[in-house]
């Protein structure tokens, strides 16, 4: 889940902000990157250009002068080459500070790369024409150099990764053929897009510079994972290097009121203030401002939650002197943060920090008295009033939980998140330690089903003699040996689900793309289920002898897609509601069947995802369906989640998004009804994202939950009603 590995420190491409579309602060993008980090010769410049830039054996330090994006003629440090031509490489530091143009190609963010096509920054003489400030070139070379300058001066280090590796700055770059409006950075290279009609080019501000060269050192020292409270830290400490460099550098007082501002220069027009996308001095507090926003937001909120954070470290540059501060961030940063720290972590490496650097008491309190005003102290999730009962707390699970007959079963990597995921079981209603299921193999395993008595699950990876597939496993919940039920290296089980000893499961053959059910009944070897020629099908539910799933075919110049309800005993459809959609439209996405309390359950949205998701409910024998929760209901389901037992049923819920930017209240909530039908009440009051839940039994439900800043699995034995 995370976006770095800390194993194996697989490099981010990360970017500023932005949701430049809707003009308020942002969302963001993180990808793994799966490039390696090179020797400091070969600092992923790639083919392109390179060698023209090393082209250093005959090319010499020079100076000129270019014009800048407010169309000021600048001093430039370049070199002029062998062939008497100048280009922007700043040869005068100990690293080579390279300015390319990518001519408004793509980066590609897996590659590592240069956009193909991208040159060093170009010029017959050493005044540099019009276009290269236009393009932002010349402000991006300023930056980089500024940053050099800034971390070698102030902080002793010697560029991005420490080892005098090559800075290369890359303007006029588009991503996925759009404009981009935003700014990125993958360890040493810097990627600027071109702005739009609200936004420069994004080297017009330093501190956005600043910010993406400091995801660099991060990345090269404490390596902070991208997501959740680390990610938090990750992109508070960019913005607090950010801002601290372009304060420096412009020799701003921490007293303007621009200081602790972000990103306040890009805008072509309007103020700091209405510009700037995070500020420093916002006074957020981790009990009252933490969003808790699960994995599908913003990285667990990783821009979102950033300001509390770096708000603290502002603080501190406030109240000690500026060069200190830097130098304890940074201390704190290099030798006493680690990959999947949280805040009360970050809080103790810069206290550790503080007593390396030998900082008096009275320094080291306010250190302590700016992490106490941003509520980052021991304890402070237990203020957040959540009155859920924790079974696993922190878990970086990549999919849910499943329930039943008082136990939960999830995969889950081990606590320093590192080695594959295993399987865990544990009770929903006593605080018992959880066990592990799977076999130590070092294969992934998860994916799991149990009806309360055994679990079900896949385990993906290579067996022994190395050859990658996927295997069905089972185990009683109790212990005993771990069974394989299906084997394959060339078809994808998936789907999983076990009722009273049966397993059955969906099967995809990775050729013809078409998946059939696979059932074992008592022990025995798996066999397939009959399908009508031309039918497939998607998702499983199963319980009690009967199976459910969605099955589509065509017919008559249209796609049939039918919630289907079968009897293992006869081998027969019981029910099926067919709904049919004439080809060449969008279908309308019909998933998550489930059996409960005597129905056939499903969730339907429109073939226009921006409108509401029905909750439907089949008879059994085929005599009629009739909605739960109907597109009109004030709580349609969203996220296509849905869990259930004979009793309840429970989905998730979004309010709408206020535009003034993420709430807590925005995000994803449990509710429950009756399966025969009623006003659906609230699980949880708990304030943060609520979601992958899986019905155990009665009213009883377990989900992961992110209100305190990680991501518990939690239980409620009965839904909380109205909060
Ligand atoms: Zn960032």
């Amino acid at each position: 889940m995370h976006t770095a590995d800390p194993g194996n420190g697989a490099p981010l491409v990360r970017e500023v902000y932005a949701d430049a579309t809707l003009g308020v602060v942002a969302l963001a993008h993180d990808s793994s990157a799966p490039y390696q980090v090179s020797g400091a010769d070969d600092t992923g410049a790639g083919d392109t250009g390179a060698g023209a830039a090393r082209g250093a054996a005959a090319a010499q330090p020079a100076t000129g002068t270019a014009p800048d994006l407010l169309g000021r003629t600048v001093p430039v440090n370049i070199s002029r080459q062998p062939d008497g031509s100048y280009q922007l490489t700043d040869l005068t530091r100990p690293v080579t500070i390279t300015t390319y143009d990518a001519t408004g190609r793509d980066y590609n963010e897996f590659s590592g790369r240069l956009p193909d096509g991208s040159l060093p920054v170009g010029s017959p003489d050493p005044d540099f024409p019009a276009s290269t400030g236009t393009s932002g070139a010349t402000d991006a070379h300023l930056d980089a150099a500024a940053v050099y300058g800034f971390h070698h001066d102030r902080l002793g280090r010697d560029g991005l990764d420490g080892k005098g590796g090559t800075i290369t700055s890359v303007v006029n770059v588009s991503n996925r053929g759009k404009p981009f409006p935003n700014a990125a950075g993958d360890g040493q290279k810097m990627l600027y897009g071109n702005g739009n009609a609200r936004f420069l080019p994004f080297s017009a501000a330093l501190d956005v510079a600043g910010h993406e060269m400091t995801h660099g050192v991060i990345q090269h020292t404490a390596n902070l994972a991208g997501d959740g409270q680390s990610g938090a830290m990750n992109e508070g400490i960019a913005d607090y290097f950010g801002n601290a460099i372009e304060v420096t550098a412009r020799g701003t007082s921490m007293d303007d009121p621009a200081a602790p501002l972000m990103g306040e220069n890009l805008c072509r027009t309007g103020t700091p203030q209405d510009c700037a996308n995070r500020r420093l001095d916002d006074h957020r507090t981790t009990v009252d401002d933490y969003l808790g926003a699960g994995p599908d937001l913003d990285n667990g909120g990783a821009h979102l939650n950033s300001t509390i954070f770096s708000g603290a470290l502002w603080d501190i540059r406030r109240t000690l002197d500026p060069l200190t501060a830097d130098r304890l961030v940074y201390r704190a940063l290099a030798e006493y943060l680690t990959p999947l720290d949280d805040f009360v972590d970050g809080r103790n490496a810069v206290l550790a920090a503080g007593r390396a650097l030998k900082l008096s008491g009275a320094q080291l309190r306010k250190v302590a008295a700016a992490f106490d005003a941003h509520g980052i102290k021991a304890g402070w999730q237990s203020r957040l009033g959540t009155d859920t009962r924790p079974l696993l707390p922190g878990t970086s699970a990549p999919v849910g939980p499943a329930a039943g007959a008082g136990h939960w079963v999830m995969g889950n990597t081990d606590p320093n998140g590192k080695g594959a995921t295993a399987l865990y079981t544990g009770s929903t209603t006593t605080t018992a330690t959880p066990t592990r299921l799977s076999p130590d193999d070092g294969r992934i395993h998860g994916w799991a089903a149990t009806d309360g008595k055994s679990a079900v699950w896949l385990a993906i990876g290579p067996d022994t003699t190395g050859t990658w597939g996927t295997e069905v496993l089972t185990r009683p919940l109790s212990g005993g040996p771990v069974r394989s039920v299906f084997h394959s290296f060339d078809q994808s089980p998936g789907s999983v689900q076990v009722s009273g000893g049966d397993i059955a499961f969906t099967v995809t053959d990775n050729d013809t793309g078409r998946t059939r059910v696979r059932l074992s009944h008592d022990g025995a070897p798996p066999v397939e289920l009959p399908l009508p020629e031309g039918h497939d099908l998607a998702s499983l539910a199963f319980k009690d002898g009967l199976l459910g799933w969605i099955e589509s075919w065509t017919a008559d110049g249209a796609t049939v897609q039918a919630p289907t309800a079968f009897s293992t005993a006869t081998a027969k459809v019981t029910a099926q509601y067919p709904v049919s959609t004439p080809n060449g439209t969008d279908l309308p996405y019909l998933a998550s069947p489930l059996l409960a309390g005597g129905r056939l359950l499903w969730l339907a949205a429109p073939a226009d995802r921006t409108r509401p998701t029905a909750l439907r409910s089949g008879a059994l024998d085929g005599s009629g369906v009739r909605d739960l929760l109907s597109t009109d209901s004030p709580y349609t389901p969203a996220d296509m989640e849905l869990t259930a037992t004979d009793q309840a049923v429970t989905f998730t819920h979004r309010s709408a998004q206020p535009n003034s930017g993420w709430s807590n209240a925005a995000l994803p909530k449990l509710y429950q009804l009756p399966v025969s039908g009623g006003t659906p009440v609230r699980v949880s009051c708990n304030r943060g994202s609520q979601f992958h839940a899986a019905a155990d039994q009665g009213t009883r439900v377990a989900w992961l939950d992110a209100t305190a800043g990680r991501n518990d699995l939690v239980v409620r034995d009965r839904p909380a009603g109205s909060c």
